[in-house]
Formats: structure tokens, C-alpha cells, sequence
């Protein structure tokens, strides 16, 4: 016997093996083929085995991990050398979340969009207070040009209450209406929700209101004299 030696036996047959291998690898690959075709119960188990086993490896060996994610980020570069990204030409921000929307309508679809709103409903409520806050200072951002302190500040030197009639923001429903010219945009004070619509109605007019004003004495006049007589 030439290798009564076990160990030199087994290190003899790995050199062997390897070497078979190498020279019929793809008679090899077809064989492992079929039979992972005829077995396919067998094929998944042994498969999710060795996925399991690399994940925990991939957990707990910090060397592998490197390795791994070497490896991949290598690959990643390689990936867009071959596949450079188209350059990026967005002209405004309206056509930016134009084509934002398209892809969130694209690829937010069914499991994942109902994901997508639960997950932002359970933030949303997690940090109302804040949000609140948040939402409100884009808002007036946004329709007014001023910011939430702005707010605040007007807020503070009508001593909270509207401009034009004076009740107090805490015996009203809303908060109260960022009144604006419409003409020049400047912001004008804050008014309660009837005064707004009483501006609005007679298309910021001071003429109409006077008018209204003088209308109003004269009935009042009228009516009382009627009682004296
Ligand atoms: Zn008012």
C-alpha cells in the first residue's frame, strides 16, 4: 500500500479531486444540474442551509464581512463603469416631482404602496406634535412666503386675537386666516375666519366697506327715529 498513512491518503485524494474537478468541470456543472432538477425538495433545503450558514458567518465574522463587502462595492464600480447612470438634467422643480411622482406611481404598487402609507401614518402619529409643527411652517412656506415664527410674531403683537373684530384665537374653530394682498403678496395681519370672507366678498374694497359702513348708520338711524315718533 503506498499511503498507509491516513492523512497522507485524504490530502492525496483532495489533490486528486481537485484535479478532476478542474479538468471536468463542465461535465461536472451538468451533472449537478440534473440532479438539482430531479431533486428539487432536496435542492431547497440543502440551498436555504447554505444561505443560512453564510448569513451568520457574514453576522459574526467581522474578516469575512470585510471581505464581502469588498468585494461587492468592486463590483458595484465595475457595474457602473459598464453602465454609467444618464446625467441628470431636471430643469425645474415642478418637472423634479413630476417625474418623482411617476416613480413613486411606478414602483409604490400594491404590498409595497400599502407599506409605504401604514409606514407613514404610524410615523405621522408617532410624532404628531412635531409633524404638526412641520406641516404647518411648509404650508405657510409655501401659500404665504412667510415662515411659522413670522406666524408667531403676528401671532404675539395681536395679542391672539383677529384683526379686524378681535376675538380670540381660543373661541375660534380655525387657526386663524394669514390675510394678503393679493395684488403685491405683503402680508397684512391675521384675521378670523368671517372677517376673510368679509374681505373676500367685497373684493378687498375699502369703498364697498365704507359703503356698507354708511348703509348700515343710515337703517340704524332710520329705524330709531321710527321709535321716537
Ligand atoms: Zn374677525
Amino acid at each position: 500500500m503506498p499511503y498507509k498513512d491516513p492523512e497522507v491518503r485524504k490530502a492525496h485524494l483532495r489533490e486528486y479531486s481537485s484535479i478532476w474537478y478542474y479538468k471536468n468541470k463542465e461535465k461536472r456543472a451538468a451533472q449537478i444540474n440534473l440532479w438539482q432538477k430531479n431533486n428539487p425538495d432536496k435542492f431547497k433545503v440543502i440551498r436555504d442551509r447554505k444561505i443560512a450558514a453564510r448569513k451568520l458567518r457574514y453576522r459574526t465574522d467581522p474578516e469575512y464581512r470585510a471581505k464581502v463587502l469588498a468585494y461587492s462595492k468592486e463590483k458595484h464600480r465595475k457595474f457602473r463603469l459598464a453602465n454609467p447612470n444618464p446625467p441628470r438634467v431636471y430643469q425645474t422643480v415642478e418637472e423634479r416631482r413630476k417625474r418623482c411622482r411617476e416613480w413613486a406611481k411606478k414602483h409604490y404598487v400594491g404590498e409595497r404602496r400599502e407599506y409605504q402609507v401604514a409606514f407613514s401614518k404610524a410615523y405621522r402619529l408617532k410624532n404628531l406634535s412635531r409633524w404638526k409643527l412641520k406641516h404647518k411652517d411648509q404650508f405657510l412656506r409655501r401659500r404665504y412666503g412667510i415662515t411659522l415664527e413670522k406666524y408667531n410674531e403676528l401671532f404675539a403683537l395681536q395679542n391672539g386675537c383677529c384683526a379686524i373684530c378681535g376675538l380670540h384665537q381660543s373661541k375660534q374653530q380655525k387657526a386663524m386666516h394669514v390675510d394678503h394682498c393679493h395684488k403685491t403678496s405683503n402680508i397684512r395681519g391675521l384675521l378670523c375666519n368671517l372677517c376673510n370672507w368679509l374681505l373676500g366678498w367685497c373684493k378687498d374694497n375699502p369703498v364697498v366697506i365704507h359703503r356698507a359702513v354708511e348703509y348700515l348708520h343710515s337703517q340704524n338711524k332710520e329705524l330709531s327715529d321710527a321709535k321716537t315718533v
